[in-house]
């Protein structure tokens, strides 16, 4: 099963799952405030799950 992360625009194959249900609260709104089209149940990609996180602790 093929999930496309809608974050950063690319599908991921193979047992990748979308991380929304794991994603903390603040990364949540980190993501909304950067893309407020998104919403939790789009999932999204370890790779922007990692990004973000690392955003958060940058501030
Ligand atoms: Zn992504």
């Amino acid at each position: 099963m093929e999930y496309k992360c809608d974050l950063c625009k690319k599908s991921i194959s193979g047992g990748v799952l979308p991380y929304s249900e794991h994603v903390e609260d603040h990364i949540m709104e980190l993501i909304k405030a950067r893309h407020p089209d998104w919403v939790e149940t789009d999932g999204i990609c370890k790779k922007c799950y990692e990004y973000y996180k690392n955003e958060l602790r940058g501030k």
